[in-house]
């Protein structure tokens, strides 16, 4: 059924659901997609989620093609609704969405619509920024990348696709970061600043998750993406850490220092040299050395299993005595300072540095947050700068992130469908998830909670899981590394390489890298080193059949590598967050913190881990655990963690999983 409103069609919801359903009915015609009933329950609910401008919450298994499930009714929306706003798809990789771009395309082919305005709205930091490749150039004086800008004219292109042979980590030294605009030499002919697409008339944006957040914080006339459009979030399982980015700040010495100076040398004349009084400068000192030691302490009481300081993202540091101490010798002599400069800037021939002083203000009224303790309004965390840890930045953010996230959700006045492989920790228990981004606060919006869609994979026959019961507990560290690079290489040879192993600290990678390769070992490993270029690292082992790779961090969900070359993943130790301000935060609300949140988050990692091994119908793989813990069954814990898992085949007999290979994967 259709009416006609102002002349205009629109589609009413059982006019889309139709349609959709026709198109699921007629889906052999298709010669892009296979039919797959989760796809098509998924689809029936996001038709929901549009009409009735609802939030929808659903997990898609592995296979079932959740892009197609959602880009279905979306596109079919704008081919009949000219009413309909269009749509913002928000992920979190660039593969991701320039996956979705061609994927737009086949089904707007498949529906039969000629045309379809799509726009990909990359962060900046995917971009060239002319003037910082000029600074770049300029400083470092060598020659041979001078050819970078030679590029950028030539091929009038800034993006970061254009320019595949430049690694990571070069690439860092001139991307875009801040931008000057006018003050800029470049500003008049800027490709970034002016050639950008234009989002308005998109029918489609497809961007990433951070620039959709810091865009919706915005008020409405300010904002880049216009109008109300439906809203999905891809990979939704990374919107309450994307949501607290959007919010996280971060201040450092030299930081303040700079403050300082601005604000004494706008109060000063040709006849003196205004300067911060000594004393505030070394009091600064103080607390980031205080911080620093205090935050190192942390480290060290779990003492044996760190090396390096990038094993910590985040690590947390107690306001105890000195650090308060510190803290609150700064703050006296900031106030003293900022009624100082403000008495002095009453005399008219002075201008005083506005914006100096309003965040010198910030930093006083910081400093007194953090002395409130439990009761501050900000979660505070050190982030160390470097490896050696030698240099901190003091970085906070706001701790009710789940009301923030709750706020902007009830704000997008069109329907809202936040879809991912893994956004339940249990059996269809979306409790976890729902309560840090705040769906339980949403108000004004019906929240819906559609169970997991599971993966049309045939897992029974083509998985194994090997939990070995005969390992050492990962607390007694030194017994538990023997035995993982026993097992590893055991299994490794097993499979005959084509192994992903998956670390949950740098410096067991490390040691157990380098205990493998001390005697021959006849399959290449390539270790995820620091600064290497991801992007080549994934190419090379998925090229390399026989090759495994080593690795931590992003690559347990940013690996997707169908077929022979991953016929194993390897988790050698259950992923509990480590030291972790912003989950010890989160634990410290609940009476069973463990229960109620580190297990959760574990969870939904090993699901991402584990979910690396099969990513088509043919896939076949062994996924071993190495943590014996798994096996304690007096621990609450195992029940919930075999049941979030889609491996029904489970052993504990390394005999079984040889037969296993010899079966399926040899
Ligand atoms: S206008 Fe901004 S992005 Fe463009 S070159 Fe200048 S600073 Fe870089």
């Amino acid at each position: 059924m259709s009416i006609c409103k102002d002349d205009k069609k629109v589609d009413t919801n059982e006019d889309l659901f139709l349609k959709v359903q026709d198109f699921f009915d007629r889906i052999e015609e298709s010669k892009y997609l296979q039919y797959r009933d989760g796809q098509r329950n998924m689809a029936y609910s996001v038709v929901d989620a549009i009409e009735n401008k609802q939030i929808l919450l659903i997990e898609a298994g592995v296979g079932i093609g959740k892009s197609y499930a959602y880009l279905i009714p979306l596109i079919q929306s704008i081919k009949n609704n000219e009413q309909f706003e269009g749509v913002i798809i928000a992920t979190s990789t660039i593969a991701l969405q320039e996956q979705l771009m061609n994927d737009v395309h086949k089904v707007a082919e498949m529906l039969e619509l000629d045309s379809i305005n799509v726009v990909l709205a990359k962060g900046k930091n995917n971009y060239i920024c002319r003037k910082r490749l000029n600074d770049f150039l300029t400083t470092t004086g060598n020659e041979k990348y001078r050819y970078i800008l030679d590029e950028v004219l030539k091929k009038e292109s800034i993006d970061r696709k254009d320019f595949e042979e430049i690694s990571d980590k070069l690439w860092k030294n001139f991307n875009v970061r801040t931008c000057s605009q006018m003050a800029c030499p470049y500003y008049a002919d800027c490709k970034l600043t002016h050639e950008r697409p234009n989002y308005k008339d998109a029918k489609i944006i497809i961007t990433n998750q951070d620039l959709f957040i810091q865009d919706l914080k915005k008020e409405e006339k300010e904002r880049l993406f216009q109008g109300n459009r439906t809203v999905v979030i891809d990979e939704a399982h990374n919107l309450e850490d994307k949501t607290r980015n959007a919010y996280v700040l971060a201040m450092d010495k030299r930081y303040i220092e700079s403050l300082l100076y601005r604000l004494y040398s706008s109060v000063s004349d040709y006849t003196e040299n205004y300067l911060p009084p000594q004393q505030i400068l070394e009091q600064l000192t103080n607390l980031f050395v205080t911080l620093r030691s205090s935050a190192k302490n942390e480290i060290r009481k779990t003492e044996g299993s760190i090396d390096n300081y990038f094993d910590y993202s985040r690590v947390n540091f107690q306001c105890n005595k000195r650090v308060e101490e510190a803290i609150k010798q700064l703050i006296i002599s900031i106030e003293k300072i900022l009624q100082e400069i403000q008495k002095r800037s009453t005399m008219d021939y002075y201008k005083i540095d506005k914006k100096a002083f309003k965040e010198l203000e910030c930093v006083k009224s910081i400093m007194e947050d953090i002395l409130l303790k439990e009761k501050s309004k900000n979660i505070y965390w050190i982030d160390f700068a470097d490896a050696r840890g030698n240099y901190i930045n003091l970085t906070y953010a706001p701790k009710k992130i789940d009301e923030l996230s709750s706020k902007l959700l009830s704000g997008i006045h069109a329907g809202v469908i936040l879809t991912s492989a893994t956004l339940s920790s249990g059996k269809d228990n979306y409790h976890y998830y729902s309560s840090s981004i705040g769906l339980d606060q949403i108000v004004g919006k019906t929240v819906l909670k559609d169970f997991s869609q599971p993966s049309p994979y045939n897992y029974e026959e083509n998985t194994i899981l090997y939990c070995p019961q005969n390992i050492s507990s990962p607390k007694n560290r030194e017994e538990y590394l023997t035995d993982t690079v026993q097992e590893i290489r055991n299994l490794i040879e097993i499979t005959e390489g084509k192994t992903l192993v998956l670390f949950t600290s740098k410096s067991d990678m490390n040691y157990v890298y380098e205990q493998i390769n001390r005697n021959y070992f006849p399959f290449k490993i390539y270790l995820q080193r620091d600064n290497i270029d991801v992007k080549k690292l994934k190419e090379t082992f998925e090229k390399d059949i026989t090759s495994c790779l080593f690795a931590t961090g992003t690559f347990y969900e940013g690996i997707d590598i169908k077929g022979e070359s991953l016929s194993q993943v390897i988790i050698p130790k259950l992923p509990f967050p480590i030291v972790d301000p912003v989950v010890d935060y989160k634990a410290s609300q609940y009476r069973d913190g463990f229960l109620e949140v580190y297990l959760p988050e574990m969870i939904t990692k090993l699901k991402q881990g584990t979910g690396r091994a099969v990513r088509s119908e043919t896939d076949t793989a062994v996924i071993s655990i190495l943590d014996s813990r798994i096996h304690d069954y007096n621990l609450k814990y195992n029940n919930l963690i075999f049941e979030s898992l889609p491996f029904t085949h489970i052993t504990n007999d390394i005999e079984e999983v040889k037969s296993f290979v010899n079966k399926k994967i040899k």
